[in-house]
């Protein structure tokens, strides 16, 4: 008999604690399940590890109740989750609460299951392939048949016809009797992939919400690990626990939407290969624009790559055009739109075309600051400049979302006047009415799709050509599929390049290359127009000539020289406290601490401010540590900082492969 459970919590703690199952509960109680307990003062839902015999501990509490009728994590998902634990230096309890939603609940009565969905039928035909995709088939379909695992990286430019492969893919794992999970980065920003899977799979794909309700989450728990199925979601779509997961495609790999910002912060990319490693399934990583660090895995092994480097029915990809804003220096009024910008604008206006406009920064004025004395307006919590936002009157702090109203008198001095520098979005919006008042105009940003419904509004809008001009931030760069684009203009190219950021320049070809691939999707040909006070920069060059290769080239040729991913490994350590000078004595004694430890094969930078070193009050420090490999770290990090991951009372945030 085993009348003792072994459980763990969603807790900082590296360790678990034994609960006597009353007697009521003996057969109904298993390994997987989620129970209620008491602990310390109050009662928590734990996980049930295992299931003991004795105990050393000698007055047992008794477990309060068990909140699933099923093992909620089924045996074979246990070693995902002791790997999530290690790697991203969790507890146990952490990894297992992010690999179910807190919000599943299964009612107590049996639930109805949908008749097996073998029975019902598939929508449209698959597309036939033309040679590039039918060679990608070819390979993904071989590495599937094998049953082993094995990841694939699918390059290929924009509207190539990746996601066609992500559909047929899907459908031999059905027909192999296995599962797919399919993870797009925002189900909001690419409801279009999202319909093409529901379209071809009907009732057999499910799309995994956050904000699912209650009885549809476990109805389609129950659903999917009853029968095979394909998932549709976001990242933490990569828990979903489908039986026999044969395939994982991760659309649009380079993402940043794929990291949890959360405890643990894991990257779906990376637990989906660790989950695939486990039950042998195939993992396509798709974009047009590879991660480094994924580009540079698949050259290694050329198996798993494939490469699709035209678009469908041979379009050419969109002319791009650099316009140098250091000639405009000087001139009035200059700073949104350039001559030639505005020539392309108006004709895309005239001949009631489409045309978008990108510009990565929300707001009207990124600055307001005193003409006399210099003080730039900032937020009273956090350590960054307040942003102008002309619908709302406001000026707007982006972290903390502080409000305050604006002031034509500077508050520093009392004398100078503010002015406003640096533009958003709303900025360009204005711009455009005024240039083209005949022309429909739209703007997607954060501030107009904050209504659930308001960004497939925009899309349905755009789809149907109620609008022209679509103005926005990466938002309007991901994804959309419009054909009737010709004309896609960039304002600023150089919003991400000067950040310090070892990524900038890769983030910034992502961003240009993706919307330069909005442009031309159709039967007319599009064009592109990059504003930029930088055309020399090489990211900005690669994206200009469509040019992986050569963007690649040079940046991991920079990556080698300076030992940074994926020559190494990282690992971020933040502290933080509303104190400054505890923060950074804090800091100090870590870093020394630490740099006793590791020896040989670490390195240690830091401590150095954090990028917005205070943020809602409070004050941030970092560590960097940078390791050829990363075992020797978590376990040093867990003992070091101990339960609740504190040194000397403030707090450290440990954040394994950062982004
Ligand atoms: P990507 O995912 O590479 O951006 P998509 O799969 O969205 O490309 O393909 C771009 C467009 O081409 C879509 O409208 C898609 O339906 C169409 N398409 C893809 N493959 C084929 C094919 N083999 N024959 C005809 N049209 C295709
Ligand atoms: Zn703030």
């Amino acid at each position: 008999m085993f009348p003792i459970a072994e459980v763990v919590f969603n807790l900082p703690l590296e360790r678990s604690f034994h609960y006597l199952i009353p007697a009521a509960l003996e057969n109904s109680i298993q390994r997987g399940m989620r129970v209620l307990a008491p602990f310390g003062k109050r009662e928590r839902i734990g996980f049930v590890v295992s299931l003991v015999s004795k105990s050393p501990i000698q007055q047992l509490k008794l477990i309060r109740r068990v909140i699933d009728p099923i093992a909620v994590i089924a045996d074979e998902r246990w070693p995902l989750a002791v790997w999530l634990s290690e790697y991203y230096c969790c507890s146990l309890g952490e990894a297992l609460a992010v690999m179910v939603p807190s919000a599943l609940r299964f009612s107590s009565k049996p639930v109805l299951l949908p008749e097996s969905a073998e029975s019902l039928v598939l929508a449209p035909e698959p597309l036939s392939l033309n040679p590039h995709q039918k060679q990608a088939m070819e390979k993904i379909v071989y590495a599937m048949s094998k049953g082993r695992s094995q990841t694939i990286l699918v390059h290929g430019v924009t509207a190539s016809g990746k996601t066609e492969l992500y559909l047929q893919a899907a459908s031999y794992a059905l027909s192999q009797k296995r599962s797919a999970i399919i993870l797009i980065p925002e189900i909001a920003l690419t409801a279009q992939t999202v319909d093409r899977f529901c379209k071809r799979f009907g009732e057999r794909v499910m799309v995994w919400h956050s904000r699912m309700s209650i009885r549809a989450r476990a109805d389609s728990w129950r659903r999917m690990m009853e029968n095979p199925c394909v998932v549709v979601g976001a990242r933490s779509a990569v828990f979903a626990p489908v039986t026999r997961l044969g395939l994982v495609v991760i659309d649009e790999e380079h993402e940043t939407a794929y990291k949890q910002q959360d405890l643990p912060r894991y990257h779906a990319r990376d637990v989906a290969v660790a989950r695939a490693r486990e039950i042998g399934a195939v993992v396509l990583l798709g974009s047009a624009t590879p991660s480094v660090e994924s580009y540079y895995a698949a050259k290694k092994r050329s198996a798993g790559f494939v490469y699709l480097p035209q678009r469908i029915f041979e379009r050419p990809m969109p002319e791009v055009e650099i316009v140098d804003m250091r000639l405009h220096l000087g001139q009035r009024r200059i700073g949104v739109l350039s001559p030639r910008l505005e020539r392309l604008l108006q004709q895309v206006v005239d001949r009631g075309e489409q045309g978008m406009l990108l510009l990565n920064r929300r707001g009207f004025a990124r600055v307001a600051q005193c003409k006399g004395c210099g003080a730039v307006t900032r937020c009273a919590r956090c350590a960054v400049p307040l942003i102008f936002h002309a619908d709302r009157q406001q000026m707007l702090c982006h972290y903390c979302n502080f409000q305050s109203s604006p002031k034509a008198l500077c508050e520093q001095c009392k004398k100078g006047y503010v002015l406003l520098r640096g533009m958003g979005t709303e900025r360009v919006e204005s711009e455009l009415h005024r240039l083209f008042p005949q022309a429909a105009i739209a703007r997607m940003d954060r501030d107009t799709t904050l209504r659930k419904e308001s960004h497939r509004e925009l899309y349905e809008a755009v789809r149907t050509r109620q609008v022209g001009l679509l103005v926005g931030t990466q938002m309007i760069a991901k994804g959309l599929d419009f054909p009737e684009v010709t004309l896609v203009g960039v304002v600023s190219a150089d919003t991400g390049l000067n950040l310090p950021d070892f990524r900038s320049g890769e983030r910034t070809f992502d961003l240009l290359t993706q919307m330069a691939g909005r442009a031309g999707r159709g039967p007319s040909p599009g064009r592109v127009v990059i504003q930029t006070y930088c055309p020399h920069h090489y990211a900005i060059q690669a994206a200009a000539k469509h040019d992986y290769e050569k963007f690649y080239a040079e940046e991991i040729q920079m990556r080698r020289q300076l030992h940074l991913p994926p020559f190494s490994r990282l690992v971020e350590m933040t502290l933080a406290s509303q104190s400054k000078s505890r923060v950074e004595s804090a800091a100090s004694r870590l870093a020394e601490e630490l740099r006793g430890l590791f020896k040989r094969g670490v390195h240690l930078l830091g401590p150095v401010p954090h990028r917005i070193p205070r943020l809602r009050k409070v004050y941030r420090s970092c560590i960097l540590l940078k390791s050829i490999t990363l075992k020797p770290v978590a376990p040093v990090l867990k003992r070091v900082l101990g339960p609740n991951r504190t040194y000397h009372g403030v707090h450290v945030r440990i954040d394994v492969d950062p982004l």
